[in-house]
């Protein structure tokens, strides 16, 4: 038997109702990284999550080098220079000059010892036989030479354990010469639909029907994050069936993830399931759109159950499945970038004590600054609205009343990983 990688049941909690910050407190507190480590070539590594630290092997650059096409020479200058070499990107050669002298050099090429400023080649003049320069008397020193070590020094710490590879963090994982990168593996989910009433894309539907939206739109989602998906489709109401897969792909996965019949406690089979294979809570969160959200463990294999509705099942993605992702994926969560914006619309009454996150979208106001917009309609089967939307507008449990031209948070889609 191996070791427990969770904590036993550790969505336990004593309270009813959850806010919106103490549901994120249990997530990100009492998971923990499952994924396994590998070691990767290094371009194979872009997006995933740093498994150990990152300091800097050595000086980039390595050497002092030129950072234009010119002249190199110690400053100041005081007259026209003998131009005693050259020296090219690349070159490999130990190189010396005496004050007074000058080299020719091209960008990238190593600074000549003795050497501490270039200038560039469009403002020298060179005399008739090429073999003198002059360059601007009034150059600082040091100007167009680039220092060793300047971009990053050899042992400064780079990246942290946990940290996701970024394009530029690529670049400079590259430049430190580091061949093969030590991340984690993609979090194993496993996604599935669950409900009479759902039928795939491609067949036949009938009045009381709907297409299973929010398999694609999971897929889709879970594609912002390093994992591994499988697919186990729309599961038939069939108690065994569910049973013994949900038995089975625990052994295999890391993450459960459906959404659906998360509130309908008796007649629902795979929430039954789960009772029966592990523990499992229903949490009441103070949060519009969310109804509840399941959460529960079948041994090592977290399941996270999603509200049916589609704008539901989006928005407690975002805000509980993808933090509860990146902590056992072994990624540090981050808080979504917010941006105070004007509110470009009026809300004369909220319910209090509870966090709503309403679909909006950007505009340029009168001044120009960006004002927030929000899609009128509030129904959270309404697909429509995330697709008008670029972000959540976030209200705070105390606000009771929005006026237009009030501050409200803006959390751009971008931030959760979303491309417009
Ligand atoms: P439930 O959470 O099962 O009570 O479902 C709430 C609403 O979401 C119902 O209108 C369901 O038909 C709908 N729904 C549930 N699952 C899906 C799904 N996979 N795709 C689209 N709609 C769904
Ligand atoms: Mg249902």
């Amino acid at each position: 038997m191996t070791s427990r990688k969770l904590l036993n049941d550790c969505f336990l909690t004593d309270k009813d109702r959850l806010s919106h910050e103490e549901c994120l407190a249990i997530l990100t507190g009492r998971l923990s990284a499952v994924a396994a480590i590998e070691e990767l070539p290094l371009v194979e590594t872009s997006g995933r999550w740093l498994a150990a630290d990152i300091v800097a092997p050595r000086n980039v650059p390595l050497h002092d080098n030129s950072a234009v096409d010119g002249y190199a020479f110690q400053a100041p200058a005081t007259g026209p220079m003998p131009v005693v070499m050259r020296i090219a990107a690349g070159d490999l050669g130990k190189y010396r000059l005496e004050p007074g002298q000058a080299a020719r050099i091209f960008t990238g090429a190593p600074m000549p010892e003795g050497a501490d400023t270039v200038a560039m080649q469009e403002d020298c003049t060179v005399d008739d036989d090429g073999d003198h320069v002059s360059v601007p008397l009034d150059l600082k020193r040091g100007a167009n030479a680039r220092r060793a070590g300047e971009d990053v020094a050899e042992g400064s710490a780079v990246l942290q354990e946990s940290a996701r590879l970024r394009p530029q963090d690529m670049a400079a994982l590259a430049s430190f010469g580091l061949p093969k990168v030590k991340v984690r593996a993609p979090v194993r989910v496993a996604i599935l639909s669950n409900g009479d009433e759902l039928l795939e894309p491609g067949a036949e539907i009938s009045q009381g029907q709907v297409y299973d939206s929010n398999r694609a739109m999971l897929h889709a989602l879970l594609g912002t994050l390093p994992c591994e998906i499988t697919d186990l489709g729309i599961l038939p109401d069939d108690a065994s069936l569910i049973e013994a897969t949900l038995a089975k792909t625990a052994q295999t996965h890391d993450v459960i993830l459906t959404s659906g019949g998360a509130s309908r406690g008796d007649e629902d089979h795979i929430i039954n399931a789960i009772d029966r294979l592990g523990t499992r809570h229903l949490w009441q969160i103070a949060v519009k759109p969310g109804r509840p959200m399941s959460f529960g463990q079948i041994g090592d294999c977290v399941f996270l159950g999603l509200p049916g509705n589609p704008v539901a099942a989006f928005v407690c993605f975002l805000l509980y499945v993808r933090p509860a992702l990146t902590v056992l994926g072994g990624g540090a969560y981050h808080e979504p970038v917010r941006f105070p914006v004007a509110a470009g619309f009026d809300v004369p009454r909220k319910k209090e004590g509870r966090r709503e996150f309403w679909r909006g979208w950007l505009e340029p106001g009168p001044d120009g600054r960006p004002v927030a917009h929000k899609f009128a309609r509030d129904g959270s089967g309404l697909i429509s609205g995330l697709r008008q939307a670029t972000g959540l507008i976030e209200i705070t449990e105390s606000v009771t009343s929005v006026a237009k031209g009030e501050l409200v948070s803006f959390l751009p889609f971008t931030g959760f990983g979303i491309d417009s």
